[in-house]
């Protein structure tokens, strides 16, 4: 009997292992982009034809290659980046596997130029199904450009397989944009047929965040930074208003890798608990540093996905490192510090012992634990300052900030309301200018939406149960709203003829307007009206609180005012109202002065 076992040819086994690094079109544009960034490039442009199935090139800038490295770049296992197997271990460069280009050039038609900075001429190299057809000296800048033509066109069930142009170029779009987050201080461009669609100068981090997802986002990122023994994290979280049911903005990268990790993404999600509705995902782009020999990312061929030493530590120090930021960055820059303490004091407080804030800093906050549950929201939210506050000595470097912020908003005599409109509130060094009804709106919001996602609202029977006829179309609506208006403390019993009898109220629902309230809940939002918000959850905290929430003309006593500031800067959110108007205004002292000359 004749043997029946041979060696594949070397073009076949090409094509199979080309199959496992290129699936698409956008597996060549992260492998061509990260050899560029590999080569030190200050500059990568990338050019697309049909959503990559006519042309992928990226030129770039680098170090370029010597014509025998050209050729030798586009054979199996070869690289320039590992030479013993202890360089696995050390290395922080992209890619290591040295296959990428073997793979591209199996199944695709390259021509590819190259010329480092020491060569007089660039040598030009064409590769069509792992067959070189060409090498000739050729004409082109330092640096590299490759051009990959006809992907899959030796794999038709591949080829076949690819989606639409649009869904193609999408996934091109998410490997760009990964690239380009991880390396602002690169200069990218980005064409697809004629059209530019990025053009990304070198900048920091931030501009780059912002050149990516859009400029709407500036006022939107909260910024986080830890360094710990174990890991760095920098970068920045969306406040929980931006967040979305789709996670097209999730960014973390490891050593200025993209990965995916289902676990840091939930420690990052757990960091949001509470300030998210159920289903929602919050934006982030977050850069970790980490020792390269605690971390394996050559388990997987597209290599987004790592492993780590110390899995449990990295979890609870990005959570924590996010609730910081969450609980600092939210209250404080709206309020400034730097104040003589004489001035916050009230006159006729002067001579008086100062009792101490109420505020107690636990010494023995570990954020390695459970969080304890947190308390409920009556209590005006100073606490979030301190969520994620590790060590006692930074406790009390920040006690005496939030002294100071208590200070400077609540001693009663220094607020006062303007035009039965505003709450006029001086600072220091600068004026806050607070709009009643927006605030108390924000205040009511935030109550209501937790009420909804995370606790039980508090209810008060009423003494006369009351009774209102819905029409089909409330009770419609009641049908699907029946659960969250009773997670808000509504106690309602649907009876038979659609009346719907009500027989306890949330606490803070004024028991006059109880069936108004309820209507106005009630109410069919019309085609577009609701499209801003979350879910019906989200809709129905803000019908409420827009009913509910104190109106313009209503005069407060200065206590009421002082209340309703404690109660805005507890709030998780305190620049806009729940349908995104500005709150307050800050008057800054030097604007008076100027307008004073
Ligand atoms: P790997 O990146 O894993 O080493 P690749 O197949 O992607 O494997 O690349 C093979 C080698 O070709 C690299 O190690 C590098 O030396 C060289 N190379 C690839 N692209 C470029 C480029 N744009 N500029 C300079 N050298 C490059
Ligand atoms: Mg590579």
């Amino acid at each position: 009997m004749l043997d029946i076992i041979t060696l594949l040819p070397d073009h076949v086994a090409n094509q199979i292992a080309a199959g496992e690094v290129i699936q698409r079109p956008a597996s060549v544009v992260k492998e061509l982009l990260e050899n560029a960034i590999d080569a030190d490039a200050k500059s990568i442009q990338l050019f697309i034809k049909d959503a990559g199935k006519t042309l992928i090139q990226v030129v770039d800038d680098g170090k370029g290659m010597s014509p025998t490295d050209l050729r030798l770049a586009f054979e199996r296992h070869a690289t320039s980046k590992i030479k013993i197997a202890e360089d696995l271990f050390a290395l922080k460069t992209m890619g290591f596997r040295g296959e990428a280009l073997a793979s591209i050039a199996a199944i695709s038609h390259v021509e590819t130029h190259s010329r480092r900075a020491e060569d007089e001429v660039a040598s030009c190299l064409k590769i069509e199904g792992s067959k070189v057809v060409l090498q000739e000296p050729s004409t082109q800048l330092v640096g590299t450009s490759i051009a990959v033509k006809n992907l899959f066109y030796n794999i038709p069930a591949r080829r076949n397989f690819l989606k639409s142009n649009t869904v193609e170029l999408r996934h091109l779009i998410d490997e760009f944009q990964r690239v380009a987050l991880a390396h602002p201080e690169v200069k990218f461009s980005f064409f697809h047929n004629t059209a530019e669609l990025f053009d990304l100068p070198a900048t920091n981090l931030r501009k780059r965040i912002v050149g990516i997802l859009g400029s709407k986002i500036d006022s939107y990122l909260v910024p986080v930074d830890e360094n710990t023994s174990v890991a760095q994290i920098k970068g920045f979280v969306l406040k929980p208003t931006q967040a979305k049911k789709t996670r097209g903005q999730q960014f973390l990268f490891v050593n200025q890798r993209f990965i995916k990790s289902a676990f840091l993404h939930h420690a990052i999600q757990a960091a949001f608990e509470g300030l998210l509705p159920p289903g929602f995902h919050p934006g982030y782009v977050l850069y970790m540093e980490l020792d390269p020999k605690t971390i394996d990312i050559n388990i997987h061929p597209t290599k987004t996905e790592i492993k780590f030493e110390d899995e449990q530590s990295l979890y609870a120090i990005l959570r924590s490192a996010i609730k910081h930021s969450l609980g600092i960055f939210q209250v404080v820059p709206t309020l400034d510090f730097e104040r003589n303490p004489d001035m916050d004091v009230p006159y006729s407080f002067r001579n008086k012992t100062p009792s101490s804030p109420p505020i107690e800093v636990d010494s023995n906050f570990n954020p390695f634990k459970e969080h304890s549950q947190r308390k409920p929201q009556k209590d005006p939210q100073w606490e979030s300052l301190y969520a994620g506050l590790k060590t006692d000595d930074l406790a009390s470097d920040h006690k005496n900030e939030t002294e100071g912020l208590l200070m400077a908003v609540q001693p009663a005599s220094r607020v006062f309301q303007l035009y039965s409109k505003y709450i006029v509130c001086p600072l220091q060094t600068s004026m806050l200018i607070i709009d009643q009804n927006r605030a108390h709106q924000r205040v009511l919001y935030e109550r209501f939406l937790s009420a909804i996602t995370t606790t039980k609202g508090t209810s008060q029977q009423l003494l006369f149960p009351q009774t209102i006829q819905l029409s089909p179309l409330q009770l419609e609506v009641y049908k699907t709203a029946a659960d969250i208006l009773e997670s808000l403390g509504f106690h309602l019993n649907l009876e038979k003829k659609n009346q719907l009898s009500i027989l306890g109220v949330p606490e803070f629902c004024p028991q006059k307007d109880i069936t108004e309230v309820i209507l106005d809940a009630l109410e069919k939002e019309e085609e577009n009206g609701g499209a801003e918000s979350f879910s019906q959850a989200d809709l129905m905290a803000k019908k409420m609180a827009k009913k509910l929430a104190i109106k313009t003309g209503t005069v407060l006593d200065i206590q009421e005012q002082q209340h309703l500031l404690d109660d805005l800067f507890g709030c998780k959110e305190t620049t806009v109202s729940p349908f995104n108007r500005k709150i307050f205004l800050t008057l800054e002292k030097e604007e008076i002065e100027q307008k004073m000359m």
